[in-house]
């Protein structure tokens, strides 16, 4: 591991006026992908940040808003803390369903939403979660839904010194994530989160591509007949689809089919 300053400020107007003046800083909240990734060198920040004291990136909240049902979950929000909260539990279960899938209790003790998306692995399972349940990403100056927040492998629309504050969900009617496991390192080979609005299906998807995305033909046949089989016959083109020693893109295109229809199946159950 290269040296680096350690700095630990208290508000979030100071963790970006640090950022600013610093020669190449990084934020960690929880270090569970950077540490690791800094002793392998793969990360040579000149500063740490340490976001672990700023409030502002706290909390589980239900905002009465227009939407009514919207819940905030903050930046900093441990794995194991979503999928433990009473609120989370009452009005989004899924999402604390998926919190309790991520890796093992000690990387659920220290990893946080905020780490999770703004890293963007391929195969973390909270960005599938984000797309499928309407989810708006709060920085500290602007507003970014989901579908336009994971651009490419690693990839957000975050720019340079941005802070993930919060995260907006809307709780959907009905919903289940199905996750295909890698048996070592618990990550996604693939994973799906079917949600039911009344406006409609929603189908997030993990571990197949560079990103996260949408399966807007699943959705579409969803919409149509909310049935396992009515997802037969929709085509996964597997171009560009993530594709090594533990799935090939073909499999992985495979998986988000049956994945979706296991969900569908659990939903009308
Ligand atoms: C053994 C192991 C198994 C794992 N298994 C899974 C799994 O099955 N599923 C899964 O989804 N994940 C898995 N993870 C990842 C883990 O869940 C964490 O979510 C992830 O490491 C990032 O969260 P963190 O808080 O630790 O972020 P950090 O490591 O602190 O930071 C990661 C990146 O995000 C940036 N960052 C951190 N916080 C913010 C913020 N608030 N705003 C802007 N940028 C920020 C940092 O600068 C850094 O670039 C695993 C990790 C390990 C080590």
């Amino acid at each position: 591991m290269h040296a680096f300053d350690y700095h630990r400020p208290t508000s979030l107007a100071d963790a970006k006026a640090l950022y600013a003046t610093l020669e190449d800083p990084m934020y960690v909240s929880g270090g569970m992908t950077l540490i690791p990734s800094m002793k392998q060198r793969l990360a040579a920040p000149s500063d740490l940040i340490d976001l672990s004291s700023l409030s502002e990136l706290q909390g589980i909240a239900q905002l009465n808003d227009a939407h009514g049902a919207t819940l905030r979950v903050g930046g900093l929000t441990r794995h194991n803390e979503v999928a433990d909260s009473a609120l989370i539990q009452q009005h989004m279960p899924v999402l604390g369903q998926v919190a309790a899938a991520i890796g093992d209790n000690q990387v659920r003790n220290r990893g946080t939403l905020g780490g999770s998306i703004a890293n963007a692995d391929p195969a973390a399972d909270l960005p599938a979660a984000l797309l499928a349940m309407k989810a708006v990403v709060n920085t500290q100056d602007r507003q970014t839904p989901a579908d336009d927040f994971f651009l490419d492998l690693f990839e957000t629309a975050l720019d340079a010194g941005d802070i993930v504050v919060s995260v907006d969900f809307s709780p959907p009617l009905q919903a289940v994530y199905e996750k295909f496991r890698h048996p070592a390192s618990g990550y996604a080979v693939v994973g799906v989160l079917v949600a039911r609005y009344a406006d409609g299906v929603r189908v997030g998807v993990t571990g197949a591509g560079p990103c996260a995305f949408r399966a807007c033909a699943m959705e579409e046949a969803l919409n149509q007949e909310f049935l396992p089989q009515a997802v037969d016959a929709v085509d996964i083109p597997d171009a560009g689809f993530n594709s090594d020693m533990h799935a090939s893109a073909e499999y992985r295109a495979h998986l988000i089919k049956v994945l979706t229809k296991r969900a569908v199946q659990t939903l009308l159950s």
